[in-house]
């Protein structure tokens, strides 16, 4: 790619801040957005941060028919020391990537597109807020553009990046959750979408979480897309539980999306000199745990909730209580730490953060 710059289009008012109070998940918007499009020949081209604004796009534009779209989702975190950071952001481009690589859309350049986020995040960096907890969303997505209704991948794509400040995800402290094994619907299968970030798993789960939510519980436990066996998500969180001492995760088997948390929760157990393990876990295993005694957690991982542990599953017409229906001390310990690492309140060994920090010049139409 040739030179790289961003051209910057300042908005002409902006917005009130919200209060802290006010904030919530994904309601707000900052100011300005960045979009880079792509076209053949040409490639990605074009990158600018504008005010944000509604777009204007074909209704035969690809995107709203054949659903060929990925996303992504990070935080920029505000710090004692009043900087502005992001954790392992390269995490999420080399995800998007694979996304893109699966729903058959061009390739991005990681390293540029991350130069840009920074960028767009240190504009915005007064609507990261401050308060204990809160951070500032960021969504980067890709929609097919071609006016087309034909069933082929498309010419034409934007890359957006839109910022949301958001609240603490705990107001309350941390409170077990009550999740519902689904036998029914299916998240995901091996050689489907499942491992891609993209609207289409999520539009796919919506019936399986409204009929949950009727019920009382929060989320349902995903299991494989073929036996109904094999544990894979919880929700839209990755799953991790602790057996006799062991903690476990199922193994990335083609249909789970593989979270920049797991990973970090992987390598923080194993810093901790903590067994881990990556494996095949069958529902009827964990149960027989339970049965044993041995099923001493279970919980969650994610960006929004960073660690969510399950006070209570329900399969089969059984209710498993684990842990009385409290935080386990592995979550706790994963939680305190991986936000103390977040927020810049604990040291950071594994160099996970990456600053914002004043770039190079702009230039600014
Ligand atoms: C985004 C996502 C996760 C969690 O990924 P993180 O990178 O940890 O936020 C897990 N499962 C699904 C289905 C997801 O979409």
């Amino acid at each position: 790619m040739e030179e790289w710059t961003v051209e910057v289009e300042h908005c002409k008012s902006p917005k009130e801040k919200p209060k802290t109070e006010e904030l919530e998940f994904g309601r707000i918007f900052t100011d300005h957005m960045l979009v880079i499009d792509y076209t053949e020949p040409v490639g990605w081209h074009d990158a600018r941060i504008i005010p944000y604004q509604p777009l204007t796009i074909d209704p035969s534009a690809m995107v709203f028919h054949y659903g060929q779209s990925v996303f992504e989702g990070l935080k920029a975190y505000y710090t004692p020391d009043g900087d502005i950071q992001l954790f392992r952001p390269e995490k999420n481009l080399e995800r998007m990537n694979r996304s893109n690589d699966r729903l058959c859309i061009p390739q991005i350049d990681e390293s540029h597109v991350l130069k840009a986020i920074k960028q767009l995040v240190h504009m915005e960096k007064d609507w990261v807020p401050t308060a204990e907890g809160t951070s500032l969303y960021i969504r980067p997505f890709i929609i097919s553009t071609e006016p087309f209704i034909g069933v082929a991948p498309a010419h034409h794509y934007k890359l957006i990046v839109i910022l949301s400040p958001v609240g603490a995800y705990y107001k309350e402290g941390i409170n077990p959750v009550k999740i519902a094994v689904e036998n029914t619907f299916v998240r995901a299968v091996k050689g489907g979408t499942g491992e891609a970030k993209t609207g289409g798993n999520y539009a796919s789960s919506l019936k399986a979480q409204e009929l949950c939510a009727k019920q009382g519980f929060t989320q349902v436990l995903w299991l494989d897309g073929v036996e109904k066996k094999y544990i894979e998500e919880v929700g839209s969180m990755n799953v991790f539980f602790k057996i006799d001492g062991e903690i476990v995760t199922p193994s990335l088997n083609g249909s789970i999306l593989e979270g920049v948390t797991r990973n970090s929760v992987i390598q923080l157990l194993k810093h901790w000199q903590l067994p881990v393990t990556e494996k095949r876990i069958s529902m009827e295993e964990l149960y027989q745990a339970h049965m044993d005694g041995t099923l001493e957690e279970a919980f969650g991982t994610g960006t929004a909730a960073v660690i969510s542990p399950i006070g209570q599953l329900s399969w089969e017409g059984k209710d498993l209580h684990i842990n009385n229906g409290k935080t386990g001390k592995v979550a706790k310990a994963l939680y305190e730490t991986l936000t103390g690492i977040q927020y810049g309140k604990e040291k950071d060994p594994f160099n996970w953060i990456e600053k914002v920090t004043e770039t190079e010049t702009i230039p600014v139409k």
